[in-house]
């Protein structure tokens, strides 16, 4: 992620802002400019002409919305969950992030309103990421064949669990993923290090873009050599890794216990992961994180450009590995478990690097004459 100003005071702003807290001016993010910008009404506000509350009409003083006027999303204006912005000229009343979603949950029950709100927020992040890596998706709506959707389901009191999942172009979450405490009984049951929205958003992508991007390319056949062949019976693999656990050796293989299931996990795993270590990277490069070694040979972290998909993998590679000891030392300050609690193998490094190659849109590799 990128860090934000305030174009009208130059104060630090969120990506999820919605008001800048030190001037007090509207924000919204442009996704066309992957930026937060900050809005002034055109018009006078609704509060004082008695006027319905509505998308409004908002100027910016960057010099690249020059002459522009900008409304908010729907789901901005009217509930309050999303703070991204359109141009007045577009026909959609939602933006390009509120249109992938196509099932919301009842809003009137429960806490509901508080985790669609969150579950936005993860899914907003996972698309700026997207979008930096030029695989913006269309919404399913407009591309049935290989668009994308999202639908955010509850569980019903007598009916079937809400299975989180991917299935054509389609991804599934389960609403409770969104309240913490349902998150960390889950997180303890499946022994896992750690379990987020976002990571569940990033996930999941990762059996979409396996379609777009794998099955029935020239990568199918490389993918194969290293993650394994998917066309392996994908329920009955799940079904052993439930009743017998990881395999033993996991960790020499595998970025997760849940990665050695079947190659799509696999897959969908080391996705996340490559989406988890390129925004982090992203970040750090905004604040200018750095790592001063003491001694030669010890790692230095300068981070001299924002992760690009075009850029050299062993580089990344090596930022990160020295970035993960800035954040873990940090969270041990702050008494907070690890936040990279990972070790990554030689194996799952090649996964890695399979993904960035095949995201930088490079040719597929030749396959191992072995
Ligand atoms: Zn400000
Ligand atoms: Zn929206
Ligand atoms: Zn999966």
């Amino acid at each position: 992620m990128n860090t934000f100003h305030c174009d009208n005071c130059g104060a630090q702003v969120f990506f999820e802002n919605t008001v800048c807290g030190s001037c007090g001016w509207m924000l919204g993010y442009q996704p066309e400019l992957q930026s937060i910008t900050s809005f002034s009404a055109l018009e006078t506000p609704a509060a004082e002409s008695g006027a319905e509350p509505g998308p409004g009409r908002w100027r910016s003083v960057r010099p690249e919305n020059e002459g522009r006027v900008f409304k908010q999303c729907l789901n901005y204006w009217r509930e309050n969950i999303c703070n991204w912005m359109l141009d007045e000229q577009e026909t959609h009343e939602l933006c390009a992030s509120c249109r992938l979603t196509r099932v919301i949950p009842t809003l009137d029950e429960g806490n509901n309103r508080v985790l669609w709100s969150r579950l936005e927020t993860a899914k907003r992040r996972l698309l700026h990421t997207l979008w930096t890596l030029r695989l913006q998706p269309a919404p399913k709506m407009e591309d049935e064949q290989s668009g994308l959707a999202f639908e955010f389901l509850q569980d019903q009191p007598h009916g079937e669990r809400v299975l989180t999942g991917h299935a054509d172009g389609v991804i599934t979450i389960n609403i409770a993923e969104a309240d913490p405490a349902y998150r960390e009984q889950a997180r303890e049951q499946m022994a896992e290090p750690y379990r987020t929205l976002l990571g569940h958003f990033r996930h999941e992508s990762g059996h979409y873009y396996f379609d777009r991007l794998v099955a029935g390319s020239a990568w199918l056949e490389p993918f194969r050599q290293r993650f394994g062949d998917e066309r392996e019976d994908y329920g009955a693999a799940l079904q052993k890794h439930y009743e017998n656990g990881p395999r033993a050796d996991w960790e020499e293989q595998f970025v997760s216990a849940y990665a050695s299931s079947h190659p799509w996990e696999d897959w969908a795993e080391t996705w996340a992961h490559y989406l988890h270590m390129f925004d982090t990277l992203e970040t750090a490069y905004a604040c200018g994180v750095q790592l001063r070694p003491r001694h030669a040979g010890e790692q230095k972290l300068v981070i001299p450009a924002p992760p690009t998909a075009a850029g050299s993998f062993d580089e990344l590679a090596r930022e990160w590995f020295a970035l993960t000891y800035v954040l873990n030392s940090l969270n041990r300050s702050i008494g907070m478990p690890d936040s990279y609690p990972f070790t990554l193998s030689t194996p799952v490094l090649g996964k890695l690097r399979f993904v960035h190659e095949l995201v930088s849109g490079a040719a597929a590799p030749d396959l191992d004459e072995a």
